[in-house]
């Protein structure tokens, strides 16, 4: 088996796990003879094995790119190899964050776990004993593409292969799949960090709220401990804790007000000016999603309920500041990868 069979096999295992990927998140990439293979934007990692969801790009233009800090890579397009993509993939729009490692291999997720420490005001400063076995280093949280390759490049040493990236996920680089592989799990196992029992949601209620059709409940159970749990609701309610978060489900999360159903939760947000909520929280009961939600969104707010329910009462959660989350949403190479029909 070549490299990169077994990178496609692992990246199918790895998009299959909810708590290391969720929907079209994550990427994965190989360096081979000046080209880099990297997952192409909006292709889901677990969809490896059904077709093909690696662009190649020419690596020496774009890191000529990347040390002038030109704009072309904010989408790396200008760098693929054109001969060689017959399905025109756009590549990642963390195609950066890869061609910042000589290594060979090197794998994006965003790990629950370690999404549990990245949100923490305190990160870095917790996250030093965990990972002291590691050659690691934490970037602080910088929106994806030229911003955060910058900082990236900024914090990297030559023998750093292992990146918490605040308010974002986990990166790991190797020589071989295999090594990458060993070194992605041995990072997570450090990170573990227990989440509460799932408290009992109350469906019969939310069926009762869901009766008028604009909003149902939320196909996968785990989702309604973020309503149901105090404290993953006080955590979640703060806002936005990461970038997919608001790609996928809007800005931070609605919560209906005490006897509010979820149509005059909807409107009373809409009265505000924000879009219509795709996730609602009723406090106590679980969790209602617009009808027909796209299944990146039910992915995303899965992560959610997986993240809370690892945070306690006084970690210090922050949120994508306003600024960040308005820089997410108006960034052409994001707009592109939401426009892709939802596998
Ligand atoms: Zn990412």
């Amino acid at each position: 088996m070549d490299e990169m069979t077994r990178l496609m096999a692992l990246s199918a295992k790895v998009g299959a796990d909810p708590l290391l990927v969720q929907a079209a998140g994550g990427n994965t990439s190989l360096k081979q003879d000046g080209t880099m293979w990297i997952k192409a934007s909006g292709t889901w990692l677990q969809h490896a094995h059904e077709r093909n969801i690696f662009v190649p790009v020419a690596l020496d233009p774009l890191l000529a790119a990347l040390e002038r800090d030109d704009p072309a890579c904010e989408s790396c397009t200008d760098f693929v190899r054109t001969d060689l993509n017959s399905l025109g993939l756009r590549p990642s729009i963390e195609t950066t964050v890869h061609a910042s490692f000589a290594h060979r291999i090197v794998l994006h997720v965003h790990c629950v776990e370690t999404i549990s420490w990245a949100v923490r005001a305190d990160a870095e400063a917790m996250l030093a004993p965990r990972l002291a076995p590691f050659h690691w280093a934490f970037i602080p949280y910088r929106r994806p593409g030229l911003p955060l390759a910058t900082e990236i490049r900024k914090r990297l040493k030559g023998d750093t292969n292992v990146l918490v990236l605040g308010n974002h996920g986990l990166v790991v680089a190797a020589e071989t799949v295999a090594a990458a592989e060993a070194l992605l799990h041995e990072v997570v196992r450090a990170l573990v960090r227990p989440a509460r029992a799932m408290p009992l949601a109350d469906l019969p209620m939310l069926e009762e709220l869901a009766r008028d059709g604009r909003y149902e409940l939320a196909a996968d159970p785990s989702i309604h401990a973020l309503a149901v749990d105090p404290v993953s609701l006080a955590q979640a309610r703060k806002g936005t804790l990461y970038p997919d978060h608001i790609v996928f489900l809007g800005a931070g999360i609605a919560v209906a007000q005490a006897g509010e159903d979820p149509r005059s939760a909807a409107e009373r947000i809409g009265l505000s000016g924000r879009p219509e909520p795709k996730l609602i929280a009723i406090p106590g009961k679980g969790v209602l999603l617009a009808k027909g939600v796209t299944p990146a969104a039910l992915a995303m707010a899965r992560c959610l309920a997986d993240v809370t329910a690892r945070l306690s009462e006084n970690d210090p959660a922050q949120v994508l500041s306003r600024e960040d989350e308005l820089a997410l949403v108006n960034w052409d190479a994001e707009k592109y990868r939401q426009s892709l029909p939802a596998s």
